[in-house]
């Protein structure tokens, strides 16, 4: 019987053309086909890494029957790479139906890591990076974005938002209503000529909306009373854990979850007096 193929979830530049792996130009050479949401889109960059290969489109449009096809030429033991128009598959571009159907089939699934526009405006902006929740690009639908615009207000960890420049202004002044003065910033044109941060708030952002061109990733600073509340809510030990990990000797320690709990020093002391 023929070994089943693999499929190849392959990282491509977001902008700079030198941001391909040397892995994911060894894996478009050695697939026998190249799944790609814009078929054009991915000839360029083929052509620059002088590579000639069958491709097949696959995008959210075709995803159920493209994915069909591809699985039986992964059971045919062909090797597909999954590429999107730029970054990471799967990342608000297509992949999941063709991963779950991967999954159920028993195909092999390989990641090749490369770019992704979130993490890199993420490490850059000077936003903790801790604790993040990626939501993707705000839903148009009135009611699925105020559920969303509600998540960011609450958010107890930092939020990436996606979002194109045509709908950027329309954000912003939603996110006006509910960020008040958390730290947001603007990454645009990440890898590219005119990669720019703007790091400041919504007010600063607001001011400057009707200018900024290009692709776009905002970062919002976690709403940190929420935060602060969250961190109340947990248990004597939990908190003493969370400390822990943090560094934090068992004085200091003792001392936080007491003052957290309103209580005396020596009650959270004979909780912990067996432990180091
Ligand atoms: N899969 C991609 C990734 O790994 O980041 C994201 C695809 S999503 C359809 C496209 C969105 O990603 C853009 O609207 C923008 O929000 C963000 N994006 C992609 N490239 C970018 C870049 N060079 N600079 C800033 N944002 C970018």
């Amino acid at each position: 019987m023929n070994e089943k193929g693999i499929l190849y979830l392959v990282a491509t530049p977001i902008g700079n053309l030198e941001d391909i792996t040397l892995r994911a130009i060894r894996i478009l050479e050695s697939a026998d086909l190249i799944a790609a949401e814009d078929t054009r889109q991915t000839l360029k960059l083929l052509n620059h890494l002088q590579i000639s290969k069958k491709l097949i489109s696959y995008h959210r449009h075709n995803e159920e029957i493209k994915t069909e096809i591809l699985i039986k030429e992964l059971k045919k033991g062909k090797n597909v790479a999954l590429v999107s128009d730029a970054g990471t598959p799967g990342i608000s571009d297509p992949g999941e139906e063709i991963i779950k159907k991967c999954i159920e089939e028993d195909i092999k699934i390989v990641p090749v890591p490369g770019a992704c526009a979130m993490i890199n405006a993420l490490i850059a902006s000077g936003i903790s990076t801790k604790e993040f929740v990626f939501l993707g690009f705000l839903p148009i639908n009135k009611k699925l974005r105020k559920n969303k615009l509600e998540e960011i207000k609450n958010a107890s960890k930092t939020v990436i938002l996606y979002e194109a420049p045509h709908k950027l202004l329309d954000t912003l002044e939603d996110l006006k209503e509910i960020i008040n003065d958390r730290k947001i910033v603007l990454a645009r044109e990440l890898t590219k000529i005119h990669e720019e941060f703007i790091r400041g708030d919504i007010n600063l952002l607001l001011n400057k909306a009707r200018e900024i061109k290009g692709e776009i990733v905002l970062i919002i600073e976690a709403n940190k009373n929420e935060k602060e509340n969250n961190f109340a809510k947990l248990s004597v030990e939990e908190q003493y854990n969370l400390y822990k990990e943090q560094g934090l000797d068992k004085k200091d320690i003792i001392k936080k979850i007491a003052k957290n709990k309103n209580v005396n020093k020596n009650e959270i002391y004979q909780k912990f007096i067996d432990i180091d």
